[in-house]
C-alpha cells in the first residue's frame, strides 16, 4: 500500500493552510503532531475529500483518489471525524448499522462486523443504549468503530482523544495500536502523548508546512544538546519565560526545576542527555517563539 501527497496545497483567503505538503505513507501509524492551525484538519479533509485543493496531488496506489478511482478510493477510507456530531438518540448498535449502510456494506459484513468492533472498542455491553448515555471516551470509541467498518486501508483519526481525561486517552491509543496493522493510518493531534510509542514516524506540521517528518527516534536525535534543566527562583523563572521555551517546571526541595528547549541555553543549566523525549521535540520544532 502506498499513498502519495505531492505538493498539496490549500489556501483561505490569505491564509496559506496548507503549503506544498510532500510526504510518502506506506503501513504504519504517521503522527500528525502540530499546534492548533497548523493545518492537521487541512490535510484530513483534503484526502476525506470534504475540501477543494488548490494545488498538488494526493496518489493511493499511484492513481489520484479524485480521478476515476476515486469511488474506489472512498470504499478503502475509513474517518474518524474530530466533532462528535452523533446520532444522540441513536443506540451504539443502530449507530454502527447506519454507518454500515451509509459505507454499502451488505448485510451479511455488517451483521458480523458489527459485534466484532464493538467488543473490539469495549462496549458489548452497553451496545443498545443510547448515545447520549455515553461518556466522552465512550462517544469517542463508537467514533472510532464506526471509522473501521468495511476494514479501511487507509484510516483518517482527527484528534481521536479530544475532550478525553489522561485514562481514556490511554485506552484509545490502545486500541488505535492494536487495529494498525497492515493498514495506513494518520492520527492528528496536538497532544504528544497520544502518539507517544504507536506512530512509527512523526509529521512536524507548523503554519501550513511539514518540517520534519521521521522515526520519534531520529527526532529526539536531532535535538540532543538542545535541552537543559536547572535550579531557579521563582524570580528568575519569569525572566527565563521571556526568553527561553519551557517545558515542565519541577518544585523541588532546593527550588524549581526547569527544563528548557532552544538553540541557546543557559551556561550553567546542565545539558540533559538521558531522557530526551517527544515533548521536548515539540517544544524545540513546534512552539511558538
Ligand atoms: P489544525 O487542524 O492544525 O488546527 P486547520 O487545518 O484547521 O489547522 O487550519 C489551518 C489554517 O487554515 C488556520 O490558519 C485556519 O484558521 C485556516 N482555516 C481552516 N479552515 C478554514 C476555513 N474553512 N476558512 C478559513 N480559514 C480556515
Amino acid at each position: 500500500m502506498k499513498l502519495q501527497f505531492q505538493n498539496l496545497t490549500k489556501t483561505y483567503g490569505h491564509t496559506v493552510a496548507l503549503d506544498h505538503f510532500t510526504a510518502t505513507m506506506r503501513e504504519g501509524v504517521y503522527g500528525i503532531l502540530g499546534p492548533n492551525g497548523a493545518g492537521k484538519s487541512t490535510l484530513m479533509n483534503l484526502l476525506t475529500d470534504t475540501v477543494t485543493r488548490d494545488e498538488g496531488e494526493i496518489l493511493y496506489e499511484g492513481e489520484d483518489i479524485l480521478k476515476k478511482q476515486g469511488k474506489a478510493f472512498r470504499a478503502v477510507l475509513g474517518y474518524m471525524p474530530q466533532q462528535q456530531g452523533l446520532y444522540e438518540e441513536f443506540t451504539a448498535r443502530h449507530f454502527l448499522c447506519y454507518m454500515a449502510g451509509m459505507k454499502r456494506l451488505n448485510t451479511r459484513q455488517a451483521k458480523e462486523q458489527i459485534p466484532q468492533l464493538l467488543a473490539l472498542v469495549g462496549l458489548s455491553a452497553q451496545a443498545d443504549r443510547k448515545i447520549k448515555s455515553f461518556s466522552g471516551g465512550m462517544k469517542q470509541r463508537v467514533l472510532l468503530a464506526q471509522a473501521l467498518l468495511g476494514d479501511p486501508k487507509v484510516l483518517v483519526l482527527d484528534e481521536p482523544t479530544a475532550g478525553l481525561d489522561p485514562e481514556e486517552r490511554i485506552r484509545i491509543r490502545n486500541y488505535i495500536a492494536e487495529i494498525s496493522d497492515r493498514k495506513i493510518v494518520l492520527l492528528a493531534t496536538h497532544v504528544v502523548s497520544d502518539i507517544e510509542s504507536i506512530a512509527e514516524q512523526v509529521l512536524l506540521l507548523y503554519q501550513g508546512r511539514l518540517i520534519h517528518m521521521d522515526t520519534p527516534q531520529n527526532l529526539i536525535r536531532s535535538i540532543e544538546g538542545k535541552v537543559a534543566e536547572g535550579v531557579c527562583t521563582r524570580e528568575e523563572l519569569t525572566e527565563y519565560q521571556k526568553k527561553y521555551r519551557i517545558g515542565n517546571v519541577y518544585q523541588r526541595a532546593d527550588g524549581l526545576t526547569l527544563r528548557l528547549v532552544g538553540d541557546e541555553l543557559p551556561e550553567h543549566f546542565p545539558r540533559v542527555t538521558q531522557q530526551i523525549g517527544l515533548e521536548d521535540v515539540y517544544l524545540y520544532y513546534l512552539e511558538k517563539r
